[in-house]
């Protein structure tokens, strides 16, 4: 929920005199206040305090952006590819550089712990490494003597304007998944990050500029739904990526296709995590406790529902509950905490509402995070771990995605159980299996409707050089983001077709182009 603030541009301060940041936006590489007369305020969440006031971009502001992002296209989509290369190289190491700075500014506005969010910078990073190959990555293919002194080739050329539209949960990753690609390929990028954690992209920005990227060619508008609709509705931006929640991205691939731009449009998940009765269960309950409560759960590849096949559903949920209470609680500062607070108190208060509908419905709360002293004493928005058991698919816990720290867990009988309930859930994000038999992991990778899969590794986020995406309502659109997919969709193909004759052997032949 956006709550306005203070006037744009204006230092405000809260209730207590503690100053109120203004996050602008970033055009023409450098900050912009806004002028739309619209904020939102922007926590702390682990003291629940207000920190800043973003900006909420108009439409008119929106198109400001554009106009600069399309100017610098014309010459940016010239620059060599050794140069292109050059740049991503020197933001590859302005990023290395300020990794610390970029992770504290993800603690003190999304709450995740220090350790976590240097992590996030890292696999960001990543994909920076891998634009930095942009040469090779753009290599086109050559056909000599298709036809007689004819060759064929094919070129992939940037797209043009492209614009970012990305979650609260990764605040610098999921950016760096689009911009590395979309600039190195030759495109002008348009960031509109997401408005509760909003200021890791103007760090981001700055460093780019460090770097050495021209004017227009990164741009950060910051904003709400009326942002996302101006992007959605330009006439000159060309393609949009959009990582969030499943409702979001299913109208921003209809509202941006219908508008005749290329969209990938990343939604939410309910990631199942399989564990056969030849699993070893202590292995199996580190791996569930570090992908359930991880980032309080608010990842798009954190394990939601544990499906213990027969006989090793008991010892599991035993092993698992153990290691509860020895998971560290408490503001993301904290150097020994391992789980900080969720983003804001609405989505902390929906979190912990399900552990009232799952009492209700049936299940057995076996660890309950409202109990955890810093619930009720804290102003931040914390939850400690909850355990849900016995969960059944028509339940609400099990039916939404939660995202939160509140892990379920399912009892079947049989793997073919266990695949039937993967297959049918609507979300096809991630997924894992947890055994000791290679043959049944194998069975299951060749057996399950999800894009991502791990064989006893929980978080099977792909590295940079593969493509990062999930299935059904997972994703709206043809290709994952970064890694391959990711080139092929910031860029379009031509194919020439080319002959350099004699010009004494030129006639006139009105028949169809012949290859033999
Ligand atoms: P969200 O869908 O609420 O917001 C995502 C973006 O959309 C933000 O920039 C936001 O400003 C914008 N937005 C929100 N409501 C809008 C509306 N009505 N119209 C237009 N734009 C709107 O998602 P979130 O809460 O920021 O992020 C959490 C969700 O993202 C979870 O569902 C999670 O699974 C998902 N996610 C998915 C992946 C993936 O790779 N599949 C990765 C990270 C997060």
């Amino acid at each position: 929920m956006t709550e306005l603030a203070s006037a744009p541009g204006e230092r405000a301060s809260d209730s207590n005199g503690a100053a109120i940041t203004p996050i602008n936006h970033w055009i023409d590489g450098s900050p912009v206040p806004g002028t739309s007369g619209r904020t939102a305020k922007v926590f702390n969440p682990a003291t629940g305090q207000q920190s800043g006031a973003v900006d909420l971009a108009s439409v008119e502001e929106v198109d400001k952006a554009v106009q600069s992002a399309k100017a610098a296209f014309v010459s940016w989509r010239g620059v060599s590819l050794a140069k292109r290369a050059e740049l991503m190289f020197a933001i590859r190491e302005l990023v290395h550089a300020r990794k610390e700075d970029i992770a504290r500014i993800l603690v003190a506005e999304h709450g995740k712990v220090l350790s976590d969010a240097m992590g996030e910078v890292t696999r960001g990073l990543e994909v920076i490494e891998f634009a930095c190959g942009i040469p090779t990555l753009l290599k086109g293919e050559f056909s000599e003597q298709a036809s007689t002194g004819i060759d064929v080739y094919s070129i992939r050329q940037p797209v043009g304007v492209v614009a970012g539209i990305t979650p609260f949960n990764f605040p610098a990753m999921v950016p760096m998944w689009m911009f590395a690609n979309a600039i190195a390929t030759g495109n002008t990028f348009i960031l509109k990050p997401s408005e509760k954690d909003p200021s890791a992209s103007l760090l981001l920005a700055e460093l780019l500029r460090e770097a050495g990227v021209p004017e227009g060619v990164f741009t950060v508008v910051q904003g709400d739904k009326v942002a996302v609709d101006a992007i959605l509705n330009h006439p000159d931006i060309a393609a949009v990526s959009f990582v969030g929640s499943t409702p979001i991205a299913r109208y921003i691939y209809e509202t941006g296709t219908k508008n005749g731009k290329r969209v990938q449009a990343l939604g939410g998940a309910k990631n199942h995590m399989l564990v056969l009765p030849d699993a070893d269960v202590n292995m199996a309950a580190d791996a569930a406790v570090s992908a359930g409560y991880g980032s309080a759960g608010e990842r798009c590849m954190a394990i939601a529902t544990v499906v213990a096949v027969g006989s090793v559903h008991d010892p599991l949920v035993e092993a698992i509950n153990d290691r509860l209470p020895k998971v560290k609680v408490g503001p993301g500062s904290d150097p020994t905490a391992e789980m900080g607070p969720l983003v804001t108190k609405q989505h902390r208060d929906k979190v912990a509402s399900y552990l009232e509908s799952a009492a209700e419905q049936g299940a057995t709360i076996v660890a309950d995070g409202r109990e955890h002293p810093l619930y009720a004493s804290s102003e931040g928005f914390f939850l400690g771990t909850s355990l849900i058991d016995h969960v059944t698919p028509e339940m609400d816990c099990y039916r939404d995605e939660i995202f939160g720290p509140v892990l379920t867990v399912m009892q079947v009988e049989t793997y073919e159980e266990a695949l039937g309930l993967i297959n049918d859930n609507p979300y096809g994000n991630g997924t894992a299996i947890f055994t000791r038999d290679g043959g049944a992991a194998r069975q299951f990778q060749f057996d399950v409707n999800v894009g991502m899969v791990g064989v006893n590794v929980p978080i099977p986020v792909p590295v940079a050089y593969y493509s990062f995406g999930g299935w059904k309502a997972s994703l709206f659109g043809d290709l994952h983001m970064y890694g391959p997919d990711g080139i092929q969709f910031y860029t379009r193909s031509k194919v020439v077709t080319s002959r350099w004759p004699d010009p004494s052997t030129s006639s006139v032949d009105l028949g169809f182009p012949r290859t033999r």
